[in-house]
């Protein structure tokens, strides 16, 4: 709200105006003898009737306005405003037609009347108004108008009826000798009466301070026009006429504060409430159709642009989505905040290298959508996509890390591929998730992608039933010990043993159950299962047996996981030292939240081994951070170890590190007695491979170890003579 002082500055005009009116009078004062009866005798009656009409279409204009306006508004202070202004106006008209020098009309003209009209109608202005400001506000119910402005007739009515009875029971007021004392007195009492109005007013100077001024600005002239009435001697003395212009003035103001908070006030108050509306309306606009992070127009805009431009023109059209490798990463191991720079900061490269052609936007989480509106030959698209594989080259700097990543990035065309937005945004979507498959991380959408992405939905829905159904089982790889000579570890590999298609290899689900969280209860169920059923061998055989567990990340991430695996010891039986923990090398990119997990994990006394060592593409510098105690070096480097001397020398090399770092090394895949003759020969700890044996169901390992171990011991005893 304004203060005072605000208003004040603003009603520039009023002071001014207010300022002549007191020149006027200071003229008056001055020129008091000169200018008496300057107007002329005869025009007295019509000026005065000018200026009363005046005022007496304020005071009714001001009832008329708030009777309009109180249909909305219900004040019951600014209602009894309007009823008392009616009864001024009323008893202005009234004065002004008993006017001494008026034309007969209903009762003879003179003083008599005419100046009682005058001073009951001064008298009810600042009583009216004390009354009004010491009641308290309320909302005034409808029938309260009507009641109010029917009283304010009557109370008029009455005042003109007690004037007007024959008997004439009120004394003179005006009489040969000029103004009574009972006229001075009466005026004096309504001057002070408007000086304790004011008195009242200034508690409202904090609470309202527009309305504050215009009433004490009106209160002040009706004083000052007090005193000149008080102070004349007779209507042609210029102290009269200015009296009434004082009179005016207050009644001007009167009209211009109400004119304010009936109509100006409600006004501005709709008109501000809507234009903040507006500014609403545009902000869920911005929140519904862009993206808060980037601000790039998002799915919604996108799927309503594409409805309404596919089918303009008849020129073929493209739509890009892609996803940005290692967000999921940089999410996890950095937080959110970072993952947010890392879009923001490839939308900002985006809309530097795309034309401003294309409609780019983004879609949840770390997918974005380019939208080509016209394309002529396959090629420009292949262009565009290596444009944008380019943009990627430059690292993202993110605050004090500096991130390499690239896109994958999928296609599909309009209307080759589809023909309406949905589908079209759809099968971009299943082209950018091939595109995480292939090397060079492009692929264009071909019909029989949206029957994998069918069939690997029914899969996920088969794979929920799976744990309860009973269908998953694990088979045991045997893993020799080739110091000790001895099979006194394995591997667990889950299989799925599908109602209808079969068995289902690892491979074949495991990214399924990463991708839908399954992994969990999976991972669950066969740290569990493994380490029951290695208890249960180790009782029957009487000896000792390290079972391996393949972990994926989705478990490390789990809150309590090292918790879980110390209750599945403690369930089950099993003796830390033989639970082995299988982390892939992929997995070690996180090392914020990997290496505190597998901290945890080593607490509890099991080992852990790298999997499928040397395929990754993080840096060796981080083994030595790892709280790790076995390699396992990726078949793929053991099956031509023999006749590619880059894989044999990368074998070598990893066994020499190994080494210096006080770990052991499990070599995966060996398929022939050579790769065997090799690997012992170069002090390798353990293998693992169908040489030896293939995973085997548990009972299946129950009946064939002996047989195995057997076969191992030949083997051992063949390579010991030959060293
Ligand atoms: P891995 O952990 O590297 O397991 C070794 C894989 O190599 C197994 O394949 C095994 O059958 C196969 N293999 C062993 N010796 C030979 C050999 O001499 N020649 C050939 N060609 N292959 C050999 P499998 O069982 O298909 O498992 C594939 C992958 O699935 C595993 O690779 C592992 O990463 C994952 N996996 C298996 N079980 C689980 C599990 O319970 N949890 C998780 N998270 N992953 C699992
Ligand atoms: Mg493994
Ligand atoms: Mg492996």
């Amino acid at each position: 709200m304004k203060t005072f002082k605000q208003v004040l500055a603003e009603q520039k005009y009023l002071t001014l105006y207010i300022l002549l009116v007191y020149i006027l009078a200071g003229i008056a004062v001055i020129f008091r003898e000169p200018l008496h009866g300057i107007f002329g005798e005869q025009n007295y009656v019509a000026i005065h009737l000018i200026i009363e009409i005046f005022v007496a279409f304020c005071s009714l204009a001001i009832a008329n306005q708030i009777w309009l306006s109180s249909k909305f508004h219900q004040n019951n202070k600014i209602l009894y405003s309007g009823a008392l202004f009616l009864t001024i106006g009323v008893l202005g008209v009234v004065h002004a037609i008993a006017y001494k020098g008026m034309p007969f009309f209903i009762h003879e003209s003179g003083p008599y009347a005419a100046t009682w009209f005058y001073i009951a109608g001064r008298l009810l202005f600042p009583i009216g108004f004390l009354y009004i400001l010491l009641t308290k506000e309320k909302q005034a119910a409808s029938s309260t108008r009507l009641a109010a402005y029917a009283s304010s007739l009557l109370i008029s009515l009455s005042v003109v009826v007690m004037v007007y009875l024959p008997a004439r029971p009120l004394p003179e007021l005006v009489n040969e000798g000029g103004i009574t004392a009972l006229k001075s007195n009466l005026q004096m009492a309504a001057f002070i009466l408007t000086v304790l109005l004011m008195v009242v007013l200034v508690k409202q100077i904090r609470t309202m301070p527009r309305l504050f001024l215009f009433l004490i600005a009106a209160s002040f002239n009706l004083l000052c026009s007090d005193i000149m009435f008080i102070s004349y001697i007779d209507v042609y003395d210029i102290y009269n006429f200015t009296g009434h212009i004082f009179q005016f003035t207050a009644f001007w103001l009167l009209y211009k504060s109400i004119y304010y908070f009936t109509v100006e006030q409600p006004f501005v108050a709709v008109i501000k409430a809507k234009e903040s509306l507006e500014l609403k309306e545009r902000k869920i606009k911005q929140l519904a159709y862009y993206d808060a992070g980037t601000r790039l127009p998002n799915e919604r805009y996108l799927k309503e642009y594409l409805e309404e431009h596919l089918p303009q023109g008849d020129s073929a059209k493209a739509l890009l989505v892609f996803g940005v490798d290692r967000y999921e990463g940089v999410k996890s191991s950095l937080g959110t905040a970072y993952a947010e720079k890392m879009l923001e900061t490839i939308a900002q490269r985006l809309q530097e290298v795309l034309p401003y052609s294309y409609v780019l936007s983004k879609l949840p989480e770390d997918r974005f959508a380019v939208f080509i509106p016209r394309y002529e030959q396959l090629q420009m698209l292949q262009e565009v996509t290596d444009k944008l594989q380019q943009m990627m080259h430059r690292s993202l700097v993110l605050e004090h890390f500096s991130i390499s990543s690239v896109l994958h990035i999928g296609v599909s065309l309009y209307p080759k591929d589809a023909a309406n937005a949905e589908d079209l945004l759809q099968f971009a979507q299943f082209a950018a998730y091939e595109a995480t498959k292939k090397e060079e991380r492009v692929s264009f959408y071909t019909g029989s992608m949206q029957e994998e992405r069918a069939a690997r939905l029914v899969l996920e829905h088969d794979l929920k039933k799976a744990i309860e159904q009973g269908e998953l089982f694990i088979e045991y790889q045997p893993q020799l010990d080739l110091q000790q000579g001895a099979i006194s570890s394995a591997e667990a590999l889950v299989r799925w043993r599908h109602p209808k298609r079969g068995l289902i290899a690892p491979l074949d689900f495991i990214p399924l159950a990463e991708e839908s969280g399954l992994i969990v209860p999976i991972g669950k169920w066969v740290l569990e299962t493994a380490c029951t059923e290695t208890v249960r061998w180790q009782k029957k055989h009487r000896k000792p047996m390290r079972v391996a567990v393949n972990l994926s990340i989705g478990q490390l991430y789990e809150k309590d996981f090292s918790r879980f695996v110390k209750q599945t010891l403690e369930k089950t039986g099993l003796a830390p030292a033989h639970l082995q923990l299988e982390i892939t090398e992929s997995m070690t990119m996180n090392t914020k939240l990997i290496v505190p997990a597998l901290q945890e994990l080593k607490a509890l006394g099991v080992t852990i081994a790298v999997d499928d060592f040397g395929t990754g593409y993080s840096s060796i510098s981080y083994l030595k951070d790892f709280p790790i105690d076995y390699l396992k070096i990726d078949r793929s480097f053991i099956r031509n170890i023999l006749d590619n001397p880059d894989d044999e020398a990368l074998v070598k090399m990893i066994l020499s590190m190994a080494k210096h770092l006080k770990l052991k090394v499990v070599a995966e895949g060996i398929e022939t007695p050579e790769q065997l003759d090799y690997l012992f020969h170069n002090d390798c700890e353990k293998i693992q491979g169908y040489f030896i044996s293939r995973p085997l169901p548990y009972e299946a390992l129950e009946a064939d170890y002996q047989a195995i171990q057997q076969f191992a011991d030949e083997q051992l005893n063949r390579l010991k003579m030959t060293k």
